[in-house]
């Protein structure tokens, strides 16, 4: 199932070690086995700028839902554009994409878990399982710290849904260090962050946040905070 026989062990061997060495690490073993997952949000950006200069042939790789902000679709031009970069973009199959909308219409995401959920899946869900065919590996920029529902991830995890490892080189980054990351090395980013957004999603599922609100409370505001995972991201799924 996977080379490592115990990630305890691993996270262990990392301590003190740097973001970009256990990067480096992993882009190095699974070298054309390993991919990058993009939203194109700030953590993403900096584990992009990081890949882009350790080894820019790493697969990078985005879910085009075909529901995102404008703002979105530029950064990502301008992420490829200056790191010389072409970043893999997947679309929804296009059958069930039309049974979606068949079965809940454009916005039948609000009406019930289910059908958001359903929503996420094909536009995310079904597209990834695509993106990371034949990988050993996928980076992922979350923090524990964005919400309760990734409080218990690990620098590294198996992901038993997509049976692989999954790895989160930020994992105990806080807020401040990925915008001074950004900062220094003039990474470009969206532009919605400017606007109140710290977490890019879709965008009729996505808005501004207030000061001292909670950093997902923008998505899927209308559920509560334990069920706004889109499935990508859920534990033992
Ligand atoms: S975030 Fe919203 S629009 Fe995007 S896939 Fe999920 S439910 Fe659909």
């Amino acid at each position: 199932m996977t080379m490592y026989e115990n990630f305890e062990q691993l996270i262990k061997n990392f301590d003190g070690a740097t973001t970009e060495s256990v990067l480096s690490y992993f882009l190095k073993s699974h070298k054309g086995r390993i991919a990058l997952a993009s939203s194109f949000g700030a953590e993403d950006q900096v584990l992009t700028d990081m890949v882009a200069s350790l080894d820019p042939t790493t697969k990078i790789f985005s879910l085009d839902t075909g529901r995102l902000h404008e703002e979105t679709y530029r950064v990502m031009d301008q992420t490829n554009r200056k790191y010389g970069i072409s970043i893999d973009v997947y679309a929804p199959e296009r059958e069930e994409l039309e049974a979606l909308y068949r079965q809940q219409g454009s916005y039948g995401f609000r009406d019930s878990i289910e059908n958001r959920k359903a929503c996420c899946h094909v536009r995310k869900i079904v597209p990834l399982k695509r993106a990371l065919k034949g990988m050993d590996v996928w980076i992922t920029g979350l923090r524990r710290s964005q919400s309760p529902t990734r409080e218990l991830m690990r620098l590294v995890e198996w992901d038993e849904g997509n049976n692989l490892i999954k790895l989160n080189p930020l994992i105990e980054w806080d807020e401040k260090r990925v915008w001074d990351y950004i900062k220094e090395h003039k990474v470009p980013y969206n532009a919605l962050h400017d606007e109140g957004f710290p977490s890019i999603g879709c965008e009729p599922c996505t808005r501004a946040v207030k000061e001292g609100e909670d950093l997902r409370a923008g998505r899927w505001w209308w559920e509560n905070p334990e069920h706004k995972e889109c499935g990508l991201h859920l534990r033992g799924a």
